[in-house]
């Protein structure tokens, strides 16, 4: 949505109440004491009231605005200035666009809003041809972990493990210059290591068992066999990268400049929230401004457990 259509929409704190509380109506509201799905709304306490047992719930109940003090108006800026901006928006900038005090409330609307864009973009598996490559994103690690000695190179406790899907279709007679292969949707996803289980696991999540699978011939991917029917395994010479793996490497690539560019201080911990907007984006890039009504849908569908989680996790590792 382009920003004189959202002022035109959302002037103020009712409008955005309403079009949310459509969401929700036509998601189907479900009494969480005894499972009827007849309510009344009281619109002076935004809550429906179950016209069964009268038990109320909150209509933030269930969505990722639960558990948020924010505003409406704010997550709807917010959901507005994500997609509708080419590249990230950070949640400094969301503070200062907002014009609100305090930043770790409107970091974490940031970091729950990529939450449910990455539980949206779960719900699909690739199909198809896929190129599958691991990546290692430079990122920050928690002060706790400081203290021990860092490793070098790509197994460098400051280098986070990746693996990235990108699914593709192959093109007819394609024109010179131009690649084989039409990029589709893409998935990257944080890795504790490299083992050959944990990609199996990975892609028996992410990726359909049909699909047909490419790599390199790294001991990672020497297991895939037990996810998918067809792997073609290869060594890949660096100059044949570009012909073999090129969706993937130019997305590593794409993921990496943006990072560089929007968050020069990225922790480990957070990583899979910016990879989650940066897919979730990339996925949705033909939609115009149907992203921002998909992005409201799903927050109304999805809930978020963020803060426990960031809070009751081990930071090193
Ligand atoms: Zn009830």
């Amino acid at each position: 949505m382009n920003l004189l259509n959202f002022i035109l929409n959302f002037p103020d704190e009712e409008s955005c109440i309403a079009h949310f509380k459509a969401q929700r109506d036509q998601i189907g509201i479900v009494c969480p004491k005894c499972g009827s799905t007849k309510h009344i709304w009281l619109k002076n306490k935004l809550r429906y009231e179950c016209t069964h047992c009268h038990h109320r719930q909150s209509i933030r109940r269930g969505t990722v605005l639960e558990f948020s003090k924010l505003p409406f108006r704010y997550w709807y800026v917010a959901m507005h200035l994500l997609t509708s901006t080419k590249k990230s928006f950070s949640a400094s900038e969301l503070q200062r666009q907002l014009g609100h005090k305090r930043y770790q409330p409107i970091w974490e609307m940031h970091k729950k809003l990529s939450d449910i864009m990455g539980k949206r973009d779960n719900e699909y598996q690739l199909s198809g041809q896929i190129e599958l490559d691991n990546a290692f994103i430079t990122t920050l690690i928690s002060d706790d972990c400081k203290q021990q000695n860092l490793k070098r190179g790509a197994g460098s406790q400051n280098k986070s493990k990746v693996l990235v899907m990108t699914e593709s279709i192959v093109v007819e007679n394609p024109k010179p210059g131009k690649k084989p292969k039409k990029i589709n949707h893409i998935k990257m996803q944080v890795v504790p290591d490299l083992r050959a289980d944990t990609a199996v696991e990975i892609v028996k999540e992410q990726i359909d068992s049909k699909a047909e699978l490419t790599t390199d011939d790294s001991k990672t991917f020497f297991k895939l066999h037990q996810a998918v029917e067809s792997q073609k395994a290869q060594v890949i010479e660096p100059e044949d990268l570009q012909k073999i793996l090129p969706w993937v490497h130019i997305s590593i690539a794409n993921v990496k400049r943006l990072l560089l560019d929007m968050h020069h201080q990225l922790k480990k911990e957070y990583l899979q929230y910016y990879l989650n907007e940066f897919c979730y984006k990339f996925n949705r890039r033909y939609f115009g401004e149907k992203m921002f009504d998909r992005l409201v849908f799903a927050a109304a569908n999805y809930n978020t457990d963020f803060k426990s989680r960031i809070y009751n996790r081990s930071l090193c590792g």
